[in-house]
């Protein structure tokens, strides 16, 4: 059983990933569908994302994951959504997904533990604010609200009064997401959906007949 999220966005004993009883509620099938207008190969974050995605846009699809929906690194990441500190160039991505993130996590059936809690780099030297600052230029440019934090501010975020930092750099539109929580949600949400998601079904060629996969 999963114990849903707190109010931080953590969370203790988690369901690990798609569960047998998703699988009996058909989430996940056995015998593959005989055509699909899209084959994903791979059942972490970025397939059960585009299958979601094909079906979002009117596609048939059949996602094949050679172990269980979310079993390998999408389950066991940080869940940052995160634009703070990011390459700019990367930036119209990140707040396409936070916006996505916040769209799909109204529309799963469980608490994934998506939370705009905010990102907070500590800085414990001089040298390690600058170089956060320097990073200011392009949250200002995207309009983003990160701040720079005097060593008050940050211990009065972290609730602490020793000084230990120097300031912190913190953006508090970022987020996070639960991943072991996320991921089979959003799995269960394509199955609903109709993408066909079969595990234990390794793709170990692609056959070509005039073209076509
Ligand atoms: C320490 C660490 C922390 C991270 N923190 C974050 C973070 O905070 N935020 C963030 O956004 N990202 C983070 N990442 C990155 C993130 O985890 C990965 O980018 C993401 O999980 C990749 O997803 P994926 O679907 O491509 O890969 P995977 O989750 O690896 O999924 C690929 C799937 O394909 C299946 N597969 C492979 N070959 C076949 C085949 N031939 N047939 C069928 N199935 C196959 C595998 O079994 C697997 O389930 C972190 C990564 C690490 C290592």
């Amino acid at each position: 059983m999963a114990r849903q999220p707190s109010a931080d966005g953590r969370v203790g004993l988690v369901r690990a990933r798609f569960s047998r009883r998703d699988r009996a509620r058909g989430a996940s099938v056995t015998a593959l569908p005989r055509r699909a207008d899209v084959v994903v190969i791979g059942g972490g974050i970025v397939g059960v994302c585009a299958a979601l995605a094909l079906r979002e846009r009117g596609l048939s699809v059949t996602l094949c994951e050679k172990g269980r929906v979310a079993g390998e690194q999408s389950s066991r990441n940080w869940g940052w959504v995160r634009t703070q500190g990011r390459d700019p160039r990367e930036l119209p991505l990140m707040l396409a997904a936070l916006r996505d993130w916040e769209r799909l996590a109204q529309q799963v059936d469980c608490d994934i533990g998506f939370r705009r809690a905010g990102a907070t780099y500590l800085c414990e030297t001089e040298a390690q604010l600058a170089q956060r600052a320097a990073w200011m230029p392009h949250a200002r440019a995207f309009g983003l609200p990160t701040r720079m934090l005097s060593a008050a501010e940050t211990d009065a975020l972290l609730g602490r009064d020793d000084r230990r930092f120097k300031g912190a750099q913190h953006t508090a539109t970022d987020a996070m997401a639960e991943p072991s929580l996320a991921v089979p949600a959003l799995a269960r949400l394509a199955a609903a959906q109709g993408a066909q998601i079969v595990e234990t079904c390794a793709v170990r060629t692609l056959d070509r007949v005039a073209g076509r996969v």
